[in-house]
């Protein structure tokens, strides 16, 4: 089914995130993490896609595991460190797989990176455009509430979020955030800029002190006093942290959707222990 579909009608929808391992000796683990997430019934899950694709076999792989366990499929591809022979190989590799939805990203610039020639992309835009291009699917891509580390200012980077979805993203996941605020605030200024996409909320449930401090690193997120006096307080006791960050990201989505936020991705860290307690928490409010 296209997320297109899924995402229609403004209904309440919850999915999940995994990604594949970096060795294919342990990707029958990751489709057991999969199979056991799947019992939550995600309206979709997304897997995500290794930088320079050498091991996009691998997002494939969990694609259909995904697939099989009766829930529709993400891909996400990135381009900017693929040639666009490599791209066009991994897309109809999707189709022939009848994966029919790509999160199509630009992938993060390694360092000293020089971009070669016309082979190569440089913005997600030109991937989507490739991939409509290719076949018949339906196409998101990313975008950032907290401002993307490598534009000016909010302004620029709603501007070009705007003509990647004039492109054909027809679907916005978020890049992660703790504070609420930050995302309504992003999502008033996309209507205002006239993005009309859905744009899909993207939650981390942190349950260790240490991820904190990589997911700040790499996200740009901004993080509330509330969060950081939970760390504080439970922070050494791995117990008590995972149980405090699962609450916290129910709660999180609890508000957002209490503000009409109606699309959430959880990012799982492939954790089905922690997947599972938000989606308890949040039963009768998804199966309204
Ligand atoms: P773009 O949309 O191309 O934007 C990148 C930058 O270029 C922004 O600053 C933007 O404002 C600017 N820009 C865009 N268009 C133009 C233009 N026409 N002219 C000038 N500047 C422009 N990475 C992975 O490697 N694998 C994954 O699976 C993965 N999944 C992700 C999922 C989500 C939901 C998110 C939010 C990120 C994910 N990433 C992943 C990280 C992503 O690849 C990086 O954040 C990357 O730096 C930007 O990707 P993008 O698709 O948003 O790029």
């Amino acid at each position: 089914m296209k997320i297109s579909e899924i995402l229609k009608n403004n209904q309440v929808t919850v999915s999940f995130e995994v990604f594949p391992p970096k060795q294919w000796d342990k990707i029958e683990q990751t489709k057991e993490v999969v199979r056991k997430m799947s019992k939550a019934e995600p309206s979709f899950m997304s897997v995500t896609y290794g930088a320079a694709g050498t091991r996009s076999g691998f997002t494939t792989e969990i694609a259909n595991e995904i697939k099989d366990c009766g829930i529709t499929p993400l891909s996400h591809l990135t381009c900017l460190t693929s040639t666009k022979h490599k791209v066009d190989e991994v897309v109809n590799e999707l189709s022939e797989n009848g994966i029919e939805n790509i999160l199509a990203l630009r992938g993060d610039i390694p360092e000293s990176f020089v971009f070669p020639d016309k082979q190569y992309f440089r913005y997600a835009y030109e991937l989507i455009n490739e991939i409509k291009e290719i076949g018949d699917f339906c196409i998101g891509g990313a975008c950032y509430p907290e401002v993307h580390p490598e534009s000016k200012n909010q302004k620029e980077d709603i501007e070009r979020l705007k003509f990647k979805v004039e492109c054909g993203a027809e679907f916005l996941t978020s890049q992660m955030f703790f504070d609420n605020e930050k995302f309504l605030d992003f999502r008033e200024k996309c209507l205002a800029a006239g993005i009309n996409v859905p744009i899909i909320a993207g939650i981390m449930p942190i349950t260790n002190a240490n991820q904190i401090k990589r997911s700040i690193e790499l996200s740009n997120s901004s993080v509330p006093k509330k969060f950081f006096r939970i760390m504080e307080r439970f922070g050494d006791d791995a117990k008590s942290m995972k149980q405090a960050g699962v609450v916290y990201a129910t709660e999180q989505i609890i508000d957002l959707m209490a503000n009409g936020v109606n699309n959430i991705h959880i990012y799982t860290m492939n954790k089905p222990e922690v997947s599972e307690p938000i989606m308890r928490g949040l039963s009768d409010i998804i199966n309204k």
